[in-house]
């Protein structure tokens, strides 16, 4: 068993690292004031090769494999976890077209996802009525001569007012996820209409809108993969959605357990640092101990996934654990910060609120032991 990096993942990690440290670390609760990623910032992730980790050179980009994307991911959730959904939303989305599309597909949308043209990509799957149970989908695409017709809303989607191309699922047969399909629609299609942005508990930079579809017509090579084959594909990107969201919960906590080590050793109370009292070493060793654990969940799942293994279930139980993992571990860190913990003056407050979302977007926590459970059972 080797846990060591090779080269090309400790230089994305570095690469990472650095644009985190320098860029996001000391703007993120700016971003959230402003409740904005500002444009130079995602087009420098571009440039940086972070918007297509693991996908192929030849359509633009990292190919630096799942492991190299995982730890991008963990680097610069832990700058900004707002910047980090918005990289996962779009990372996914160039895989989805990179693995699934045609080859005008691939080469239209890819290249402009993952070096900067677009801002972002958007995934819309939810909808009001329909967010752990995508079978119960009432968005529908008709076929009108050589154009599909998507009508229905979308709920919660990441990037929406921002994004050049959303990968949409639409209804295109009979009733539960048989019927399903997947299409490409680009940003400013008529018939596509952004609502208002939510007004959300955290990752408040990051846009999440409802959006709305009115006879929106796109062409019949919109489509993505075959007819009927939208939900395999919604399951696929979901499984390597999960690693990513493992990695952007993983990143958020090592953020606030490094937040909490360097106000322990500074903040002194009864003429000593806190950090030489038991009770908040016992804080922080029972954070790094299961940040550690979750980390090798996570890195298994993207393991897996870059060795072409299944890792469906690997995936769930990283998302799962990392997830719960990082709401402890910042819920530790506000309480190693006292009072001031408590207020908008010290990052760990915002960390705790970004971190909630983990345990939700991208299946929750109770979906993943769902899926953990059916493997379980099987033995
Ligand atoms: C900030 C944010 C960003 C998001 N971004 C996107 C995006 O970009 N694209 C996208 O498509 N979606 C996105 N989502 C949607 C997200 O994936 C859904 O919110 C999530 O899947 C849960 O769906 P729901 O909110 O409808 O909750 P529900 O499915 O209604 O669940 C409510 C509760 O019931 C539980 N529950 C439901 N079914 C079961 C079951 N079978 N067994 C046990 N418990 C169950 C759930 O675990 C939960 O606790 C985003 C959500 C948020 C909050």
């Amino acid at each position: 068993m080797d846990f060591e990096l090779n080269e090309t993942q400790a230089m994305v990690r570095e690469t990472a690292r650095a644009f985190s440290d320098r860029v996001l670390r000391p703007r993120a609760a700016e971003f959230e004031r402003a409740e904005r990623i500002p444009s130079e910032v995602l087009k420098e992730m571009a440039e940086l090769g972070l918007m297509g980790v693991n996908v192929p050179s030849a359509l633009g980009g990292s190919e630096a494999g799942a492991v190299s994307y995982a730890l991008a991911m963990k680097e610069i959730a832990r700058g900004c976890a707002a910047t980090a959904v918005t990289m996962a939303v779009t990372n996914m989305v160039s895989e989805v077209i990179a693995g699934f599309g045609t080859a005008a597909q691939r080469e239209t949308y890819v290249p402009r996802l993952v070096g900067g043209e677009y801002e972002a990509g958007s995934f819309a799957l939810s909808e009001p009525g329909a967010g752990s149970d995508p079978g119960a989908m009432r968005t529908t695409a008709v076929r009108r001569g050589e154009s599909w017709v998507i009508n229905g809303d979308k709920q919660w989607i990441t990037s929406g007012d921002r994004a050049g191309v959303f990968v949409v699922w639409a209804r295109t047969g009979g009733p539960g996820t048989a019927g399903l399909s997947a299409f490409l629609v680009e940003g400013g299609t008529p018939g596509l209409r952004v609502g208002k942005r939510e007004d959300k508990m955290g990752i408040r930079a990051s846009s999440t809108v409802p959006l709305v579809f009115e006879d929106c017509e796109v062409p019949s090579s919109a489509l993505l993969g075959v007819e009927g084959g939208g939900f395999k594909i919604a399951m696929m990107a979901l499984d390597g959605g999960r690693v990513g969201i493992g990695a952007q919960a993983l990143g958020i906590g090592e953020g606030a357990l490094d937040d909490a080590r360097r106000y322990a050793t500074e903040r002194q109370q009864f003429g000593k640092a806190i950090a030489e009292f038991q009770a908040v070493q016992w804080m922080l060793a029972d954070s790094h101990a299961e940040l550690d654990a979750a980390r090798w969940l996570v890195m298994r799942a993207a393991w897996l996934k870059e060795s072409k293994r299944p890792f469906s279930q690997e995936a769930a139980m990283a998302k799962l654990t990392a997830s719960e993992t990082a709401w402890r571990v910042c819920n530790r860190a506000v309480q190693v910060h006292g009072g001031y913990g408590y207020t908008r003056e010290f990052a760990v407050e915002r960390r705790m609120r970004d971190s909630r979302v983990t345990m939700i977007y991208e299946g929750t926590s109770e979906i993943q032991r769902l899926v953990i459970a059916r493997g379980a059972l099987r033995g």
